[in-house]
């Protein structure tokens, strides 16, 4: 994801800013990382560029 992506994200529960932590990142674009909720601490990972804002609960219904 772009680093200017960021501006817009959202907690999909708290609708607050996340935090962001970077891992691998290449030309201004985050390659690997995560999002954390300032409010809930809630992650959300950042893989292959793509931010995954599912909320833990809905990624492991997902699997199911
Ligand atoms: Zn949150």
């Amino acid at each position: 994801m772009k680093m200017e992506l960021l501006a817009i994200l959202a907690c999909p529960k708290c609708k607050v800013e996340l935090d962001l932590t970077i891992a691998e990142e290449k030309n201004g674009e985050i390659i690997e990382g995560h999002l954390t909720c300032k409010d809930c601490n809630e992650m959300y990972p950042i893989l292959n560029t793509i931010p995954n804002m599912l909320p833990k609960e809905l990624r492991e219904t997902e699997n199911r």
